[in-house]
């Protein structure tokens, strides 16, 4: 347990706690204030707000759904200079936000959870942080979902003499210029930043386990005059953000039926022989499965970067490694000074669940061991009393995650407001209407692209579970979210019934 070094916090009991910065917290604490609720902490292991987005910093590193959607409905911006904004730009987007609605001064930076446990005596959280211990009635988990880097633990990895990083902690005091580099994965991360550091390094292997399916990328600069006119008729920006919303929706409708699908499926091959000249490569890089099983990927600069002379894919998974060279699944060896990792991360277990200790006393991570991640509308989780997570299990719809961390607040905030109403000291999910949601969650995924693609991805954890996709529109996510159905809680009152009546 953290040592105390903050012992009038300890006496205090706060509303609510936040726990994280990142997009969903800094939404958190600015919808609670305008909600009026003013007696809540806000932490944040790291010394700035942003999130994924301080974290990730690899060269061409940036949204795929463009900015004017991936951006808060209160706080659209004019200032975006591409259609789809790159790290940086997101980073102060999240800064400035945070500035404008006063957050900033209301966090506790440099302050890590270290253990939250559920006090059953006091209906109370006990949160222990790495600057003392702190008391409160409802914590919302803000911790992120995709936070975890995985790297293989492969044979002969720990000899290997030369430069390594994962794409999420790029090493920018290493200079790639005339290095031999092997990058493993192409996945999201890989894609963005294959094209930025291929023209400096004297040799490029891209070890691709999965060929990913990657369209191209509707992006443009956007010039003064374009943002003065988004500036002044903020009606173009509105309309800009809706049509994004709708086409996103169309794709939706296709990962739903994926029968839909088949046609864009089959345009897309056509577009890749026009993209890619060479036919051995063009057939390594066509994608097997039906698309939208795993993440499709937007791109307009790399296939030209695996077609550079300096390039060469290995179509094949990275095995081993044997002093410093590379061992493909094919037996391909090649000799490189650096091994940058773009395997993504481990995203099947909300990494809080290693913190967090529910009414029986266990720990979340242990009971999820065997099993997989499950909350009710991605939120309330079984016997964890008085606790919301933000971007829990199953409620991943193709569209800005910011946009459903946003639907996911607006339940949170209307749990807390009828919660006070009615005087609940305590309230968790029912465990049979938990299990009857997820029940339907799993039978209706069955039938869409990402059970039935063909494909192995992230979606899928270990048990071959879909601990990831909402099954239905996001129209639905939103209407259920909506209102937070106090009659799917078990609740208890802080005052007896007749005292109640009463007062
Ligand atoms: C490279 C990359 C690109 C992406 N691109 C897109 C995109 O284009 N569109 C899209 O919709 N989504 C995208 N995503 C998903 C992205 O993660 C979400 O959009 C969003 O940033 C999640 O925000 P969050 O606040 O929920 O989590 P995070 O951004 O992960 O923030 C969580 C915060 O909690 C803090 N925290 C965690 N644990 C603790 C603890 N124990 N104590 C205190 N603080 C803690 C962390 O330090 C962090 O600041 C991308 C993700 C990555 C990795």
């Amino acid at each position: 347990m953290a040592e105390n070094n903050n012992p009038a916090s300890a006496a205090t009991v706060h509303d609510t706690f936040i726990v994280g910065a990142g997009i969903s917290g800094i939404a958190a604490a600015i919808k609670l204030k305008q909600e009026g609720y003013h007696d809540f902490l806000i932490i944040e292991q790291s010394d700035r707000v942003g999130g994924t987005w301080r974290e990730n910093t690899y060269p061409g590193c940036g949204c795929d759904v463009p900015s004017s959607l991936y951006s808060y409905s209160f706080a659209l911006s004019s200032k975006w200079s591409r259609l789809f904004a790159k790290q940086p730009e997101i980073l102060r987007y999240l800064e400035d936000v945070s500035d404008h609605f006063q957050i900033t001064p209301l966090i506790e930076f440099n302050t890590a959870l270290e253990n939250a446990r559920w006090d059953d005596s006091r209906h109370l959280w006990v949160l222990d942080t790495t600057r003392g211990q702190y008391l409160a009635k409802t914590v919302i988990f803000a911790t992120g979902p995709i936070t975890e880097a995985q790297i293989p633990a492969l044979p002969g990895l720990d000899g290997f003499q030369g430069e390594m990083f994962h794409s999420a902690k790029w090493n920018h005091d290493y200079d790639l210029t005339g290095k031999r580099v092997a990058v493993i994965g192409t996945g999201a991360s890989a894609i963005q930043f294959v094209p930025e550091i291929q023209p400096k390094v004297k040799e490029l292997f891209v070890f691709q386990r999965t060929a990913p399916w990657v369209l191209p990328k509707p992006d443009l600069p956007l010039g003064n005059m374009s943002k003065l006119a988004i500036e002044k008729l903020p009606a173009i920006q509105r309309g800009w953000r809706k049509a994004v919303a709708s086409s996103l929706n169309v794709i939706n409708f296709g990962l739903r039926n994926p029968g839909v699908l088949k046609p864009v499926s089959a345009a897309a091959r056509q577009l890749l022989k026009l993209q890619i000249r060479d036919a051995r490569l063009r057939k390594a890089v066509t994608p097997d499965f039906t698309l939208g099983c795993k993440r499709i990927l937007f791109a307009n600069n790399y296939y030209p970067a695996l077609q550079a002379d300096n390039t060469t894919l290995i179509p094949h998974g990275l095995v081993a490694v044997e002093n410093n060279t590379v061992i493909a699944a094919n037996g391909e060896r090649h000799e490189v000074d650096v091994i940058i990792w773009g395997t993504g991360f481990d995203v099947s277990h909300p990494p809080i669940g290693k913190k967090v200790f529910n009414a029986n006393g266990d720990r979340i991570s242990d009971l999820w061991k065997n099993s997989s991640p499950e909350a009710f509308l991605g939120t309330s989780l079984a016997n964890t009393p008085n606790a919301f997570l933000v971007l829990g299990p199953n409620v991943l719809v193709y569209d800005s995650f910011i946009g459903l961390a946003e639907a996911q607040l607006d339940y949170i905030i209307d749990g807390l407001k009828k919660v006070r109403a009615q005087g609940i000291s305590k309230f968790s999910i029912k465990p049979d209407v938990l299990k009857q949601h997820n029940d339907k969650v799993q039978k209706h995924l069955q039938t869409t692209v990402f059970n039935s693609g063909g494909c192995k991805s992230y979606y899928l954890d270990a048990n071959g579970r879909n601990f990831a996709a909402w099954p239905w529109s996001l129209a639905t996510l939103k209407k259920r979210l909506k209102t937070f159905p106090v009659e799917a809680y078990d609740v208890v009152y802080a005052q007896p019934e007749t005292l109640r009546a009463a007062s």
